[in-house]
């Protein structure tokens, strides 16, 4: 059974050398009278919040990774031996699994049971797994949108942005999005723009937004969200998705413009997917029908095979990947 080890906590930007890829020859196997369930991972997904738990974390939801211990993630597996009554041998799942081939899962009444497969099965990492339902609910719920609205998402091309900006498109909403690359601004939005090629971030806002922003998807933090503050149009809303770009630092950037939350009247949020995760068969059943329609379109980047996955993993920190960053551990 490969494993992908956490080597010691992290600081600064995550190395591949920081996690080291073990074959453990201890035989996994559901318990006479356990409830476990043994699952042979297929997908594993590449989350940007794997990265807060490779440190000591203080104040977050998600508990420390420990020193040579396996990572966790989302992902996608098939179960191959079950002691559970609402799963049985063949099932395809998807949740909270192990950085290995093989993981024994004490708790599955925690995975979500696959029943559509006409779709690609890794979309369960994405789309119609845990990035959707953030993109959905952030977008839906956390940002109140109109029709109309003018919407700007930072990380426009990754796994969540890239739907945020769709959901906001078929909803009548202008788009612009930023990511690092120009090959990436691709996803149909009104404007797209390449961050890393703008002097002056509040600029560029400005060149897209004249009047202002009704609504900001937050991925990225720091300076980004500072540049946004300063373009929020009255009554705005910013939902706090992420902040990719303070995961590396040992202490968050200062932000120096949120007196414009009071000038502006915005309301700014935090949210967490998990929140969400109860209304996932309602949230399923309103994104397949886009899905199979080709009304929304998901572009994944694939790292085939369980060692590729420490480099895919800190890939994400860089913008390395084009869609969604997963990892292909077995075909079925
Ligand atoms: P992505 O697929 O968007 O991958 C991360 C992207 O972020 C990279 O491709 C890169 O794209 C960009 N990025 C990386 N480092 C920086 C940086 N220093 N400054 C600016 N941009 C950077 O990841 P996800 O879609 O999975 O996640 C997006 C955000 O949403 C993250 O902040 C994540 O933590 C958050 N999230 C929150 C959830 C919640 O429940 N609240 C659930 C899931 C995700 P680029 O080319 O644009 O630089």
């Amino acid at each position: 059974n490969k494993q992908v080890i956490l080597k010691d906590y992290v600081s600064g930007f995550p190395k591949e050398s920081d996690m080291l890829i073990k074959t453990s020859t201890v035989q996994l196997k559901v318990a006479e009278g356990s409830e476990a369930v043994l699952v042979k991972n297929l997908y594993l997904s590449c989350d940007p919040s794997m990265r807060g738990r490779m440190k000591i974390s203080v104040g977050s939801y998600a508990e420390s990774f420990k020193p040579g211990q396996i990572l966790s993630g989302f992902g996608v597996g098939k179960v191959v031996d079950s002691g559970y009554a609402n799963l049985k041998k063949g099932d395809l799942v998807w949740g909270i699994t192990g950085w290995e081939e093989y993981t024994l899962i004490e708790q599955p009444n925690k995975l979500f049971k696959i029943h559509h497969t006409d779709v690609p099965l890794s979309y369960y990492t994405g789309i119609l797994g845990m990035p959707g339902i953030t993109a959905y609910s952030g977008f839906y719920e956390v940002c109140s949108p109109k029709k109309g609205e003018s919407v700007y998402i930072s990380a426009a091309s990754g796994a969540v942005g890239q739907l945020v900006g769709q959901f906001a498109k078929l909803f009548g909403c202008y788009v612009v999005g930023s990511a690092g690359t120009k090959e990436k601004n691709k996803f149909g939005f009104d404007e797209a723009f390449n961050y890393k090629e703008e002097q002056d971030l509040d600029v560029a806002l400005k060149r897209y937004f004249p009047e202002g922003i009704d609504i900001y998807f937050e991925n990225v933090g720091g300076k980004m969200l500072d540049a946004v503050l300063l373009n929020m149009k009255l009554h705005g809303r910013i939902a706090v998705c992420g902040m990719i770009s303070q995961y590396n630092l040992d202490k968050n950037e200062g932000i120096h413009n949120l007196t414009q939350l009071i000038f502006k009247r915005v309301r700014m949020q935090g949210f967490l997917a998990l929140d969400y995760f109860h209304a996932y068969p309602k949230f399923l059943d309103t994104i397949l029908p886009l899905v199979r329609e080709n009304k929304i379109v998901y572009t994944e980047d694939i790292a085939e095979g369980i060692e590729r996955g420490p480099a895919a993993l800190i890939g994400i920190f860089s913008g390395e990947n084009v869609g969604k960053q997963l990892v292909l551990v077995a075909r079925d």
